[in-house]
């Protein structure tokens, strides 16, 4: 049933009164216990809490009260953001069992806007990883091949609504964690401006480049969604006091005009054919429909790779060090307490998390942090000033959202630096801190989804809804057959 809907058809449908809230949540329910044991998307979902929600918007709607925008559609929230009451992990066996006693200023807004969360969405531990097999609680399968990854660290988002157990999805991305998983989905992800969206809830993993953003089966959806959750919050002190433009709106304006820059360092080594072809294609369709394409360069492009890895690291060891056994979560049994330090994070965090807490640490050692760290900050400036001169010249930046379609589980799960690069045309909107969305184009020849990158000048969302939602009229939304 709710994989015939898209976002905006379900809410007038149950605003209407032509589809109870309740309806849609028994049908989540039977679509999780159908899919979620092979697919491992939520890693927490409880019936009775999907009901109860449902019934009250359902009474809601009963007395008289207009139903919010969201009203009776299935949200999938990453495990990395609090619920109030619901456990909320991160993905890490640190937090098993750790139930938040407060809900994350986007959970309120969603639950103001009278949509049903449906759980908890599997993840990397601390949304470290590209593929959600950093999780303490097992991978994520991709629905279009379940042998291969969906990527991350959003997996689980990107999944839940890829398989349609949700229509939408909250994620976080640090360097690319809605984007990727997106696209190696065929689902719409996107990284709002750094700002635009409250991180008060979201579990910090890198804090100058963590954001929340949507994932949704269609543009208009995923415009929805961020309209709803985006906006000043001032239990955030980096969250922007700016107005919030109608993302909705945007979709479908005209694209007659618009000028969009193809970075020449995205489209080379590294980058598989399926992807550059189906990239290409779409773009040739804006052409054709009247936008200018214009070849720019974005020449720090080579060490974003580099500067991602000193500055997030050096956050994630800052960030981390609250989890000691003291406060949240796991504890092992210790004499005193330094061992108890010691022998909770050594049981609680995984290789990946060890691994990035030990390279943050280094990178902001006396000796090291001029070396590494202060270089990284000024390199992030230069990055970011490529985009400022871009944007000069065009009006978004477009190219492939990862380098391949999805890769196999286990292909690159030893090989940290094969991980790493996943994340390559990502990393630097993360860096500069400016808008990207992905949207699903024409499936690579293996029959795989493949994803286009558009990246706007800070706070002008509006205008990746604008052109995703042109691409979108060529490549009409689907699911894999497997979870019809
Ligand atoms: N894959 C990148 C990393 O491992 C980005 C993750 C993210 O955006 N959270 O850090």
């Amino acid at each position: 049933m709710i994989e015939s809907f898209h976002i905006a058809e379900l809410a007038s449908n149950v605003q209407a009164g032509k589809l109870s809230a309740s309806e849609v949540a028994k049908d989540v329910i039977s679509r999780i216990e159908r899919h979620n044991g092979r697919l491992h998307a939520l890693l927490h979902a409880e019936p009775d809490r999907i009901l109860a929600q449902a019934r009250a918007i359902d009474e809601k709607r009963a007395r008289g009260e207009v139903l919010g925008p969201l009203a009776g559609v299935p949200v999938a929230i990453k495990d990395a953001i609090c619920t109030e009451g619901e456990t909320t992990t991160a993905g890490s066996k640190i937090l098993s069992g750790y139930a938040p006693p407060y809900d994350a200023t986007v959970i309120a807004r969603l639950r103001g806007a009278d949509a049903i969360l449906t759980g908890k969405a599997n993840m990397d531990e601390f949304a470290m990883g590209s593929s959600t097999e950093n999780s303490g609680y097992g991978p994520t399968k991709n629905p279009w091949d379940e042998t291969r990854t969906p990527g991350g660290s959003s997996g689980g988002s990107a999944v839940a609504v890829a398989a349609r157990i949700a229509l939408g999805a909250l994620g976080s991305d640090t360097g690319g964690s809605i984007r990727q998983p997106a696209s190696l989905t065929g689902t719409v992800g996107v990284k709002p401006t750094y700002g635009r969206v409250s991180r008060y809830g979201l579990i910090a993993f890198a804090s100058s480049l963590d954001q929340i953003g949507p994932f949704a089966t269609d543009i208009r959806g995923s415009a929805r969604l961020l309209e709803v959750i985006a906006g000043h919050d001032p239990h955030d002190a980096t969250s922007l006091n700016v107005p919030t433009a109608s993302y909705e709106a945007a979709c479908g304006a005209t694209i007659k005009g618009l000028r969009i820059g193809i970075p020449e360092e995205y489209f080379a080594d590294g980058l598989s054919d399926d992807v550059a072809r189906s990239v290409r294609a779409a773009l040739a369709k804006l052409e054709s429909e009247g936008c200018v394409l214009r070849p720019i360069k974005l020449p720090h492009t080579r060490y974003a790779v580099a500067t991602y890895y000193v500055i997030a690291t050096a956050e994630a060891s800052s960030n981390l060090a609250r989890f000691d056994g003291v406060r949240y979560g796991l504890r092992a049994p210790a004499q005193s307490l330094a061992e108890l330090y010691g022998a909770t994070r050594d049981a609680g965090f995984g290789k990946e998390v060890k691994r990035r807490i030990l390279l943050g640490t280094f990178v902001l050692s006396a000796g090291y942090y001029d070396a590494y760290y202060l270089r990284a900050q000024k390199m992030r400036t230069l990055i970011r000033r490529d985009f400022d001169a871009a944007f000069a010249e065009v009006d978004v930046v477009a190219s492939p959202t990862a380098p391949t379609t999805a890769f196999r589980l286990g292909e690159k799960a030893n090989d940290p630096l094969a991980m790493y690069l996943s994340d390559i045309y990502t990393l630097p909107a993360s860096l500069a801190g400016v808008p990207a969305l992905s949207v699903p184009c024409e499936r690579g020849q293996d029959g795989l989804p493949v994803g286009l990158q558009l990246v706007a000048p800070a706070l002008q969302e509006s205008k990746l809804f604008t052109i995703a939602s042109a691409i979108e009229n060529h490549y009409a939304p689907t699911f894999p057959p497997e979870v019809r």
